[in-house]
């Protein structure tokens, strides 16, 4: 299976992040079993089915779940503005509301943040900046594809950005130029998977119009993913290894004592 697979690539560790309450009680639970660590969040693109009440059932979880170590951050949270249903009134309110709100519980519980940042940068760097009110954030832009500008913006707040399967295509110059020119010590690799495949997986239109299903991102990809980024940075993997693990664990401070055991 799925994390198995991983483990046989030598992935160590993954970072399972909640979209909904529905899933709070499954990724605790798959963290536990396979000696990962998870996220609570409710994710943008489920802000529509969610309920007011679910933030205060995130508060709950986050303050029955206290001392648990393996609760690494609030996530993923943040804004989509890229599937049009999502930046159309009233979900665009909507998502924003619950970004803001669960920004708020984050700084409560003293909890890093996973954002998922979607044609949305500028608006989440509104919501940092008025929700921390001058004080620095720990967690992670997740799949950043923005400007130089706005990278060094969330950096500055203290955010480390995220690239996966995204950057292995040869024609994703914007991303590929970001990667390999913000400092070593901002970055963390991930592959959010099921989503963002690597170029290896990835079927076109016209392929899976014949028929071959879109190819599965997996955990196990991200060795693959992790050489194409040293190979674009000049570095060998090892290196790059050692370095977004370092980074992962100052943006999620409590990866170091999951890691260390
Ligand atoms: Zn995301």
């Amino acid at each position: 299976m799925v994390r198995a697979r991983a483990a046989a690539e030598n992935v160590a560790h993954c970072v399972l992040p909640a979209v909904q309450v529905k899933d709070f009680e499954r990724v605790r639970t798959l963290a536990h079993e396979f000696g990962d660590s998870y996220a609570l969040g409710i994710h943008p693109l489920y802000v529509k089915q969610a309920q007011d009440d679910d933030l205060a059932r995130l508060d709950a979880a986050l303050t029955a779940q206290r001392d648990e170590p393996r609760l690494v951050a609030v996530g993923e949270i943040g804004l989509d503005y890229f599937v049009p249903e999502l930046l159309a009134s009233p979900l665009r309110e909507r998502q924003e509301f619950f970004y803001v709100e669960q920004l708020k519980l984050a700084r409560q519980h003293g909890l890093p943040v996973i954002l998922h940042v979607r044609r949305s940068a500028d608006m989440l760097l509104k919501g940092l900046r008025a929700i921390g009110n001058g004080t620095p954030w720990q967690g992670i832009a997740h799949a950043f594809n923005g400007s130089a500008q706005q990278a060094q913006a969330f950096i500055t707040f203290g955010l480390k950005l995220g690239f996966g399967g995204a950057l292995t295509y040869e024609r994703a110059e914007n991303l590929r130029r970001l990667a390999t020119t913000l400092p070593l010590e901002a970055i963390v690799l991930e592959t959010d998977a099921p989503d963002m495949p690597p170029h290896w997986l990835y079927q076109t239109a016209e392929a899976r119009a014949a028929g071959a299903p879109q190819g599965r991102n997996e955990p196990g990809e991200l060795p693959r993913i992790a050489q194409v980024l040293a190979g674009l940075r000049g570095l060998d993997a090892e290196t790059l290894a050692v370095a977004t693990t370092r980074n992962a664990m100052a943006a999620l401070p409590r990866l170091q004592a999951l890691l260390a055991s």
